[in-house]
């Protein structure tokens, strides 16, 4: 791409979008009309790009064509921490109960592997992403959140043996990074980070690379079985791919199918080497707390913390937060939470704020599958793990609208969705019934030192898996 694009809008995404400055890329055509094609995907967020990338590579003489509301990248893809987890929501122990604990492994395995297979195919395509493979740490401030980690660590190493993830001390903890106050905590070395809007951008040139068509501005507004419908213009396909995660609930008659659950984030001002010197920090490790209202840091590429938290989680009807600025009080949390992990940065400058949503299933779980019948593909409800899960959702819908059966397409998240959301004011109460529950219980944990029942209430209020 040379021409570029610099508009206010687009920057106003995150700050991973406003860094690219000139090197965005410019806008793409609307849909001009209606047309066929063998596959038309919903969304150019990462699910939608690697199905697209992965088609077009595995069979030049598709056509496949990505239709999106916005711009590449303008949902959670464009927003996220830049964490490349190689998880899956849902825990082992779930997937087991679902397909069996070869099954469950077998996926454990293959999540895993898309961390590598992100890094593999930035590098062969040259996606500049700033990808670093630093680990997540995630870290202990009280003794119920240290006795978690080890529970943890412990089931883990009952299912994975010597690829568990390991357990560090609190001073082996503070020599990666200064967390203030850290007991212990829980090291995987596999995770790598990214800047997201890096990724997202190269991705979608990879693919139109590889053949595929973009449009952008071409909001779908109603999918029909092989058809997917547009002001500009119905598409009529083979495949039609839902990949519009927390936006999903926009569509006719899926407006419970997933819940649009909102995080936000912050960006410091780039910090100094003495600052720096006093953070350690050298690995460039994911950063990540084990209160039950976690937040997750990232030391970026260009000198920075960005740190990213639940702000208001949830609006009443599935309302998704698309644009407009991040509560000030919402800021003002995720500066407080900054401060007390890491005391240096107090006073720091905060340089950006900006919100996405995420999608969450019923069973707290991600499902892939398609329906040769309907010709109906979809992927969705990763939670805060989508960025590597994207990367193996693509391959599996590949391989499903190919009609190949693989070691992917036998993995236990293959399958219809899970089941619907409670309709309103049921889901609003629920919902916000479990975030106050596990703020108390923080809170209480923080106080006594002792474990609190009150979250073990809201997993099971929110029928977590
Ligand atoms: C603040 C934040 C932090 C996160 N941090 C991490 C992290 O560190 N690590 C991690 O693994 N995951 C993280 N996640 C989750 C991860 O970003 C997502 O799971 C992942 O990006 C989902 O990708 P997607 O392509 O499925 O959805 P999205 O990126 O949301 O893309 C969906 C696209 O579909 C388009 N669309 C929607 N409806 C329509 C329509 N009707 N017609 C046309 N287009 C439509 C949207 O405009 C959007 O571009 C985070 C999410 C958020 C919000």
């Amino acid at each position: 791409m040379t021409a570029t694009r610099s508009s206010p809008a687009v920057a106003s995404v995150s700050h991973w979008f406003a860094a690219l400055g000139k090197a965005a890329p410019a806008p793409r055509p609307p849909l001009p009309g209606a047309r066929e094609a063998d596959v038309c995907i919903v969304g150019a967020g990462l699910t939608g790009l690697w199905t697209a990338y992965e088609l077009r590579r595995a069979d030049p003489s598709l056509d496949v064509v990505v239709l999106e509301r916005e711009h590449v990248g303008y949902g959670a893809s464009g927003r996220n921490g830049g964490c490349v987890m190689g998880e899956l929501s849902g825990s082992l122990a779930y997937w087991a109960r679902r397909g069996g604990r070869e099954r469950a492994l077998a996926q454990h395995h293959a999540i895993v592997a898309a961390v590598d297979e992100v890094g593999r195919v930035a590098a062969a395509e040259g996606i500049d992403c700033d990808l670093h493979t630093g680990g997540l740490l995630e870290v202990a401030r009280t003794p119920p959140q240290l006795r978690r980690l080890k529970a943890r660590a412990a089931a883990e190493r009952g299912w994975l043996g010597a690829d568990a993830a390991t357990l560090l001390d609190g001073p082996a903890a503070h020599a990666r990074i200064a967390v203030d106050g850290v007991l212990g905590a829980r090291f995987d070395p596999r995770p790598a980070q990214v800047q997201p809007a890096k990724l997202v951008t190269g991705l979608a040139d990879a693919a139109e690379r590889a053949g595929v068509t973009i449009h952008e501005r071409t909001p779908v507004t109603e999918l029909a079985p092989r058809l997917a419908r547009t002001p500009h213009g119905d598409v009529r396909a083979r495949w039609v791919v839902r990949a519009t995660e927390a936006y999903t609930v926009e569509l006719p008659r899926l407006r419970r199918a997933v819940l649009p659950v909102n995080s936000a984030m912050i960006a410091t001002e780039p910090l100094d080497a003495a600052t720096w010197a006093q953070l350690g920090w050298a690995g460039g490790e994911t950063l990540v707390d084990a209160a039950h209202m976690y937040v997750y840091l990232q030391r970026t590429a260009d000198g920075r913390v960005a740190i990213g938290g639940r702000g208001r989680p949830y609006r009443f009807g599935s309302r998704t937060e698309r644009d407009g600025a991040v509560p000030r009080r919402t800021v003002v949390h995720l500066r407080e939470r900054l401060e007390r992990l890491l005391p240096p940065l107090a006073g720091v400058r905060v340089d950006a704020a900006w919100h996405g949503v995420l999608g969450v299933a019923r069973d707290w779980a991600p499902a892939v599958g398609a329906d040769p019948e309907s010709g109906a593909a979809w992927a969705l409800g990763y939670g805060g793990e989508g960025v590597a899960a994207a990367n193996l959702a693509g391959r599996t819908l590949r391989d499903l609208l190919l009609g190949r059966s693989s070691e992917l397409t036998a993995l236990p998240w293959v399958g219809p969705p899970t089941r619907r959301w409670e309709p309103e004011p049921l889901r609003f109460a629920g919902i916000h019934g479990v975030y106050a529950l596990l703020r108390a219980a923080d809170v209480v944990e923080q106080r006594t030192g002792r474990p609190s029942r009150l979250a073990a209430v809201a997993d099971r209020l929110a029928g977590r898996s």
